[in-house]
């Protein structure tokens, strides 16, 4: 059973109100799409692959526009899909996917995209990461969405010793409270594009580092590597 809020480790609990304090609890999505138009999250999802969400959303409003539905995507013309999100990269395997996924969703789950893991992973180009945004953002369920981001704060933070993306999933889910599954990937994914960044993180600057076991042990290795070469 997950943590609530109230309960669970004290740490957690103050690394979590840093968090809101820093990125406040506003849920809103990287990827810009129309509410009412859930599949619009999940061909940007799609897109999203090897692509900044900043390029997605400079691709998807043409796209949109020019197939404004499930039934008017399934039916693109594979050449011209594949023009418009061109700048996305994988532009090839993105229009097939894109396509083919919402065939399906037309003929098998009546236009809808569906809310269950099983279902959203069965069709083509979504994993289990990109089903997780969709249940998360459009369902409102909870779920914990493993990027690079995620995965590698994660793992700085304490809150795993995995590396396998299910496994990291798994140990958030045990340590954060529910409420916070959705919410921690959009946390996290802005503080690794600021702060916490693959190469260098900014430790001296961040707002965690008194609760991060790993605080500065970047700047210790670069000593101790400059030492060596000395
Ligand atoms: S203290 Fe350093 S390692 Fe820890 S979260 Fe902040 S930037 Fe990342």
């Amino acid at each position: 059973m997950s943590k609530q809020a109230s309960g669970g480790d004290e740490r957690t609990a103050r690394i979590l109100a840093l968090l809101d304090g820093a990125y406040g609890t506003d849920l809103r999505c990287f990827l810009d799409y129309e509410p009412q138009q859930p599949w619009q999250l999940l061909v940007s999802v799609i897109l999203s692959a090897q692509c900044t969400d900043a390029r997605v959303n400079q691709v998807t409003p043409a796209l949109f526009a020019a197939w404004p539905s499930v039934e008017a995507m399934a039916e693109a013309p594979l050449e011209e899909l594949e023009k418009a999100i061109y700048a996305t990269g994988f532009y090839h395997s993105k229009a097939k996917n894109i396509r083919e996924c919402c065939r399906r969703l037309r003929d098998e789950f009546g236009g809808q995209v569906p809310s269950d893991i099983e279902s959203l992973t069965s069709l083509p180009g979504v994993g289990r990461k990109t089903a997780n945004v969709i249940r998360g953002n459009v369902y409102g369920e909870p779920s914990v969405v493993v990027d690079t981001h995620v995965k590698r704060i994660a793992a700085r933070l304490g809150f795993t010793r995995e590396t396998d993306p299910v496994k990291v999933e798994k140990d958030l889910m045990e340590a954060l409270p529910e409420d916070h599954w959705i919410l921690c990937n959009l946390q996290l994914i802005t503080l690794g594009r600021s702060l916490c960044q693959s190469q260098r993180p900014r430790c001296g600057e961040c707002f965690l580092r008194e609760e991060c076991p790993s605080a500065g042990s970047f700047d210790k290795k670069k000593k101790t590597q400059t030492k060596a070469e000395e």
